[in-house]
């Protein structure tokens, strides 16, 4: 009997081929034979550490010089956390009160992480890159090479408890055929990368570590399966039937319709002008989310209109010739985005606190400097420019923010993320143009449960019912009024769960632009009628794994 592991699908495809488990660790013989370093004393044990750190830290920076954009910037943030100064401050301190250097290390790290994990939001999702940093360290003063992802030339199925962006930089999906982590949810690092390189991924799947070592495996992204040695004939004849479905997709090319022809827009997520181009080379019908924020992470003051408006016409520009339209998200920041010159610091609970539009009740001119900005960019680049704004939780911020865009000739729209939001659909319609469903904060604030927490992947699935329900209130409530209702969160780039939206009655999809192709060509295989079925069997279904079950066998 083949042995199968359930964790959460994330990207879909089949693919097979051996395991190969990322070391994760130390080896307990070389932590014994090291013990307490034999050092003469303190100086030359914070010796021993500054030439560990520099030795990990130029790693982390020709792994950076090797790679590109976003993923280079990762990881020489990556370098630059290991030689923190700071971190060298708590090692010396632990050195001085007499611990052994790997005890020393250890402490001070985890006295960071303690720190970083209180803080929440994206400084949480860096502890599991301090105790990476951590772990390489004490390789390097151990004499072990540095743990990690030591890929052979032939194709494997990545397997690991959790991959550090050191890790997955720069994977190549011709060798790395799929990943599979034991850790992690739908919006994990991990899942991001793997939808990036198009390769199958399951996230939080048990066990899978010990399990895998030695094996083959059979990853089912759709299912969110791995299976344990499968016969080989089937798993080869059935990774050829996705393979040559994949394909297919390939020549998919727009526009999103049904295959009885009711239209949908199939739209892009973007965050710079780099993306913008991408997806405008892209079967898309404009897009559905810019990210404003994202640009911004790094700066430590706000950006004056005037370089706002670059940017956000250097993101509009592209899309200029088709007049295909963007909707532009205002800043959504706080929680997990932080941005030095708007979130408000030592929050005790930022997911809950002054995020998105709530950082405009006290500073009303962020806002209205930043909508200047957008009008002056939709101008210049003549795009048919909409604006939304995240994190809306009343009829009241829906009815001046609505005001506000307005004022400046552009459509306003707000986005349902709070689950108030949903109830009060039918009311926020009648203030504003269209609303957009970010399903990951709506499904992080239904279920109560962090989006970056990957103990609770489980929960943080928009197949949850409850989720369901409330885009289905939602998108009823836009064909109420006659106005369009998108999904902007990763549950559009699903295609199985792009269907149950069309049929729950949503109008738009926004989505990473490398998802596009997928979503649309399985909509094209179902009529409008199958996508209502859908829709009811997986509203009626009692969790996620039902829902996606009785969703499938419809389609
Ligand atoms: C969402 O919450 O679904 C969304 C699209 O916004 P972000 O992921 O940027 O929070
Ligand atoms: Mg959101």
């Amino acid at each position: 009997m083949v042995t199968t592991i359930h964790g959460t699908p994330v990207v879909p495809g089949l693919a097979c081929a051996p395991a190969q488990v990322a070391v994760s660790d130390v080896s307990e013989e070389a932590l014994r034979r090291y013990g307490d370093g034999g050092h003469a004393d303190d100086a030359e044990a914070l010796g021993a550490y500054d030439a560990a750190v520099e030795a990990v830290a130029e790693g982390f920076r020709t792994k950076a010089a090797a790679a590109d954009g976003a993923t280079a910037g990762v990881l020489t943030a990556s370098a630059g956390l290991a030689a923190d100064r700071g971190l060298r401050a708590a090692v010396r301190k632990n050195l001085r009160a007499g611990q052994p250097l790997l005890t020393a290390v250890d402490h001070a790290v985890e006295q960071f992480a303690t720190v970083f994990a209180g803080m929440g939001g994206l400084m949480a999702e860096r502890v599991t890159d301090l105790r990476d940093i951590r772990t390489r360290i004490v390789a390097r003063l151990v004499g072990e090479p540095e743990p990690g992802v030591t890929l052979p030339a032939t194709p494997v199925v990545l397997v690991a408890a959790d991959l550090a962006p050191a890790d997955t930089a720069g994977l190549d999906p011709r060798v790395v055929v799929a990943l599979v982590t034991e850790r992690g949810g739908p919006t994990s690092h991990t899942a991001i990368i793997a939808r990036q390189l198009a390769i199958p991924c399951v996230v939080g799947a048990p066990g899978v570590v010990d399990a895998a070592a030695g094996h083959t495996l059979l990853v089912d992204g759709a299912a969110g399966t791995v299976e344990l040695d499968p016969d080989p004939a089937s798993a080869a004849s059935r990774v050829r039937a996705d393979a040559e479905e994949r394909a297919a997709l390939a020549a998919w090319s727009g526009p999103g319709r049904t295959a009885d022809g009711h239209p949908v827009s199939l739209l892009a997520n973007v965050a710079d002008p780099a993306s913008a181009v991408a997806a405008a080379a892209g079967p898309v019908q404009g897009v559905g989310l810019f990210r404003t924020e994202l640009g911004f992470l790094d700066r430590a003051t706000e950006p004056s209109p005037e370089e706002q408006a670059q940017v956000y016409a250097d993101v509009l520009a592209p899309f200029s010739a088709s007049a295909r339209p963007v909707v532009v998200r205002t800043l959504d920041a706080g929680s997990d985005k932080p941005i030095a010159f708007a979130t408000h610091p030592d929050e005790e609970n930022p997911a809950l606190g002054v995020r998105g539009l709530r950082l405009s009740f006290t500073d009303h001119g962020l806002l209205e400097r930043q909508l200047d900005a957008v009008a002056a960019a939709a101008e210049r680049t003549g795009v048919p420019t909409r604006v939304m704004a995240p994190m809306v939780a009343t009829v009241d911020e829906a009815r001046d923010f609505a005001a506000a865009v307005r004022s400046r000739g552009l459509q306003a729209g707000v986005m349902v993320e709070v689950p108030s939001a949903a109830l009060l659909a039918d009311r926020m319609l009648a203030e504003v143009d269209f609303l957009s469903i970010g399903t990951n904060d709506l499904t992080q604030y239904t279920m109560a449960a962090d989006r970056m927490c990957s103990d609770l992947a489980h929960l943080t699935d928009p197949w949850q019912p409850a989720v369901l329900q409330l885009v289905a209130l939602t998108a009823a409530a836009g064909q109420r009024a006659a106005k369009p209702v998108g999904v902007c969160g990763e549950a559009a780039a699903d295609p199985l769960l792009a269907c149950v939206l069309v049929g729950l009655g949503v109008t738009s999809l926004s989505m990473a632009v490398a998802a596009v192709r997928a979503v649309g060509a399985r909509l094209g295989g179902v009529t409008l009628e199958q996508c209502q079925e859908m829709a009811r069997a997986a509203l009626a279904a009692p969790t996620p794994a039902a829902a996606r079950e009785a969703a499938r066998a419809v389609a």
